[in-house]
């Protein structure tokens, strides 16, 4: 088994609210719907926040995975699904393993991405089983969305709604000058500005811009 790449909130600018509840103990599970436009760091913050829960040594003050423990390298705990692609049969099968309690995690996360595309009966099937007496305490379901509108009210009922806003300028320039440093280049403060105007406040495409950016440079 690799190590895999710490994980942390601190990765992630902005988002105070999301990182709120989250960090905090009696919101730390249960089910989740993440809604925001797309690009803002949905999966990520799931990702992150289901290693930070299983991790033998986790940093419980910026919420970061150590990247080397057990848990962090075999990632068992982790089932993440895209609605686009599954039978609604599945999506349920999954959910009710997790259910079952398994002695290799403290967590099982299930990360679903694109929920709104689950038509209006694929919700309603899915309602019983998330009806939140239901789900046990060792049980972290994430749905994602960027279309909230094509969720039902009564299936968004059953979440605890989270909503990613997009970065301001100055938490994207924050970012922008992070992955800058991180991949060890050097742009100029007009080169980044660029960069930030390419990635049009989505932090999804800042990496791709400043690396479109650097070969530029190059020529
Ligand atoms: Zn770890």
């Amino acid at each position: 088994m690799k190590d895999n790449l710490p994980l942390s909130f601190s990765n992630f600018v902005g988002l105070k609210r999301v990182k709120q509840v989250l960090k905090h103990p009696s919101s730390s599970k249960g089910s989740f719907l993440f809604f925001g436009s797309i690009g803002c760091g949905k999966t990520d913050v799931a990702r992150t926040h289901g290693a930070v829960l299983n991790c033998k040594n986790p940093d419980t003050i910026d919420w970061g995975s150590c990247g080397k423990c057990v848990s962090c390298r075999g990632q068992q705990w982790l089932h993440h699904f895209n609605c686009r692609s599954r039978s609604i049969q599945l999506l349920v099968e999954v959910i009710q393993r997790a259910y079952t309690f398994s002695p290799t995690h403290k967590v099982t996360c299930v990360v679903f991405d694109e929920v709104h595309l689950l038509s209006e009966s694929d919700q309603e099937a899915m309602n019983k089983l998330l009806d939140p007496n239901a789900i046990p305490s060792h049980c972290l379901l994430i749905f994602t969305t960027h279309k909230r509108s094509k969720v039902s009210m009564s299936f968004s009922s059953r979440f605890i709604g989270l909503e990613f806003e997009p970065p301001t300028d100055p938490e994207m320039k924050t970012l922008a000058s992070r992955i800058v440093r991180r991949e060890g280049h050097d742009l100029s403060e007009r080169q980044i500005s660029a960069v930030i105007a390419k990635a049009n406040g989505i932090p999804r495409l800042l990496l791709h811009a400043i690396e479109e950016e650097v070969r530029f440079s190059r020529g």
